[in-house]
């Protein structure tokens, strides 16, 4: 029934006073900054909201997220299933908790965990970081603790991270050493990253899957370097990976690659769930190699069946669909499906990244290669090209056609120059591929009729210096 009363004094119900009251309202706007004082109709409401977040775009053409963009109708069934549930209430919902628990034993298998693990879920891979980065903070201030040494100038070190461990290292008063890129450079490499470890650095974090570039840094590498150092000098420093993208996708296509637990170095690994892990939006998970690289006091205990559920979170009350539709794809598609969907993303990235550079004057850094990086097509223009456009320009005009292609600087020497990406997905076949390699192609023939950003000639800069 609409909360509205009809104003004549009929009754209420699909009476003509109704739908007049309907009508009213299509022609009335959202209330948008005062609380409002009625409701609304309920059907009229929805209609006008749906029509607002058309103005959203369209998640399928939005390449710039990593995070999935399409869902089976099973794993809507299993959100809507779960949409009362709290995941915090293990008591609550004790098969839920099961859920999570299972999921989090598949990834220790996945991840080579050897010994007893323990993990957890996340909201996504920053709060994952967050809990990542706690334990090796607590666990470095207890080893310094012990010996009687300082604990006030903890430091982290990395390549070019994603902002979530900026955010770590300002929360946690950690100073953030992050390695930027140089020429050739784009990675955290072994002999970069010792320059900057030292007594307190808390951990080393390489990405699996740089978010500027989509590249594998070296996990291996920086690992035995660590171990070099630790037999030149005692200095033990552990290893976090940031495994955000990676975690889900190199374990099925790039398996050769050692990046995991096997690498005994590596203490924790973070990864979302809801990227690669094919979840719906609003899962991560963090794992430790072992029960004691979890330090204690961080740990709460809620009551679980009577009794007791450790838990390790920054958020109390959470959502618990995510979670069970975790479980849903991991059982549903296995290992195989996995290998099946993240190898079509790279041969999708790849014929792409293949096409892209046959319709102009673009130099690519990651071609989609799953022994390299993520499903991602990284370019920047030719060096000396003489191009009448910017990437941003590119990036403006595709999005004309609902394309979402950022255009945006890396790090370090790099910052001064334009990189554009895009994300291969599970949802974009090789038809979008070759749609978009069209609007692409179409931008291109445009700008030649009319460049955009034509260099300015020396009388043209010369009368802007007066400005
Ligand atoms: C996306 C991403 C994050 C942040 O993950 P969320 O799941 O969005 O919180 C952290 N690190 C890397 C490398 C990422 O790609």
């Amino acid at each position: 029934m609409p909360l509205h009363q009809p104003r004549s004094g009929r009754a209420s119900g699909a009476t003509s006073a109704d739908q007049d009251l309907n009508l009213q309202l299509l022609v009335t706007p959202l209330p948008h900054d005062r609380f409002p004082s009625e409701g609304r109709d309920a059907k009229v409401t929805m209609q006008t909201l749906r029509a607002e977040l058309l103005l959203d775009g369209n998640s399928k053409q939005n390449l710039a997220t990593f995070c999935q963009t399409y869902e089976g109708d099973e794993v809507r069934e299993l959100m809507a299933l779960a949409v009362d549930k709290n995941l915090i209430d293990k008591d609550e919902y004790p098969q839920t908790a099961e859920i999570e628990r299972r999921c989090v034993a598949f990834l220790a298998d996945l991840w080579n965990a050897p010994g007893s693990p323990v993990g957890c879920s996340t909201i996504g891979s920053s709060e994952a970081a967050m809990l990542g980065g706690m334990a090796a903070k607590w666990r470095w201030r207890a080893r310094r603790r012990a010996r009687g040494l300082s604990t006030d100038r903890p430091n982290m070190v990395c390549g070019s991270v994603q902002i979530c461990w900026k955010k770590f290292a300002r929360y946690w008063d950690i100073e953030l050493r992050e390695v930027e890129m140089e020429p050739g450079r784009l990675c955290l490499d072994p002999e970069r990253m010792l320059e900057q470890v030292d007594e307190n650095t808390i951990m080393v974090v390489p990405t699996l899957g740089v978010t500027y570039h989509g590249l594998y840094e070296p996990v291996a590498e920086l690992c035995a370097a660590l171990d070099a150092l630790q037999e030149r000098t005692g200095l033990d420093v552990p290893v976090h990976v940031d495994a955000a993208s990676g975690g889900f996708l190199a374990p099925f296509t790039a398996p050769e690659l050692i990046w995991d637990f096997r690498l005994e170095r590596v203490r924790s690994i973070n990864a979302s769930g809801h990227k690669f892990g094919l979840a719906p939006l609003g899962v991560g998970w963090v794992l430790w190699r072992d029960r004691q690289d979890l330090p204690e006091e961080l740990v709460f205990h809620v009551s679980y069946l009577g009794g007791d559920m450790p838990t390790f979170q920054i958020n109390f009350s959470r959502p618990a669909g995510q979670v069970i539709a975790q479980y849903y794809d991991f059982v549903r598609l296995g290992r195989q499906g996995y290998r099946l969907i993240q190898q079509a993303c790279a041969d999708n990235a790849r014929h792409f990244a293949q096409r892209l550079t046959a319709l102009g004057p673009f130099t690519l850094v990651h071609d989609g290669d799953a022994a390299s990086g993520i499903p991602a097509v990284v370019w920047t223009l030719a060096e000396g090209a003489e191009t009448r456009f910017s990437l941003y320009d590119l990036a403006d005009r595709l999005r004309m056609r609902g394309w979402q292609v950022p255009a945006y600087p890396f790090t370090g020497s790099l910052a001064g120059t334009a990189y554009q990406r895009i994300l291969v997905k599970r949802d974009f076949s090789r038809e979008m591929a070759d749609l978009l390699l069209e609007d692409i192609r179409q931008a291109l023939v445009f700008f030649q009729a009319h460049p955009v950003s034509a260099p300015l000639t020396a009388s043209e800069a010369a009368s802007f210096s007066h400005l």
